[in-house]
């Protein structure tokens, strides 16, 4: 599956966006607008100018909303969720050969506010796998009390664990065993 960089880099930040919901014992990181500027800096999204109170309400709806195609249970359901997501945020497509990169296509609005420039880039990412036949590489891990959400870009789709440190050892530790139970068969 030949993914764009675009669409890669909006895979890992809608993933990062669901991840910021509270889970278990894991605090909501969008709770104010402090943890929304950290979001919004680490992503490094970009002309989204002043952020405020609405912005804040507007991409926790929005992170809801990804959250609902992510458990989506087939193409059929996650198709009018990625759609109404995509044209609530305006998406309007540019095509665009920025810092070097091969022509791709830019969906958020110029001006766009960050919402919706989620909204756009990350629904039409999910778009993206979903058109590909690629929905079950939408995936939670499978560590107890994690359930972090991740996409799986292995070739053979068998990702279960987050690359969050302790479930990232877990799947080394297992491939491991794997290796060298074919090694001793
Ligand atoms: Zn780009
Ligand atoms: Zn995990």
């Amino acid at each position: 599956m030949l993914i764009p960089h675009d669409t890669r880099i909006a895979l890992d930040t809608v993933v990062d966006l669901m991840n910021t919901a509270p889970q278990g014992d894991r605090p909501d990181e969008l709770a104010d607008l402090e943890g929304l500027r950290a979001f919004v800096h680490a992503h490094k999204i970009s002309d989204v100018g002043r952020l405020g109170a609405d912005d804040l309400r507007a991409v926790r709806e929005v992170r809801e909303k990804f959250t609902a195609v992510f458990s989506a249970p087939e193409p059929r359901i996650a198709a009018p969720l990625i759609n109404q997501l995509v044209a609530a945020a305006g998406t309007t497509p540019q095509l665009t050969d920025h810092d070097g990169y091969d022509l791709h296509v830019h969906y958020f609005a110029p001006g766009a506010s960050v919402a919706d420039h989620l909204g756009a880039d990350c629904g039409m990412a999910l778009a993206f796998i979903v058109v590909a036949g690629e929905q079950e590489r939408l995936r939670r891990c499978e560590a107890p009390d994690c359930g972090r959400a991740f996409v799986d870009l292995s070739r053979n789709r068998s990702r279960r664990y987050c690359d969050s440190r302790t479930c990232g050892n877990r799947l080394h530790v297992a491939a491991y065993r794997a290796r060298r139970k074919e090694a001793a068969g």
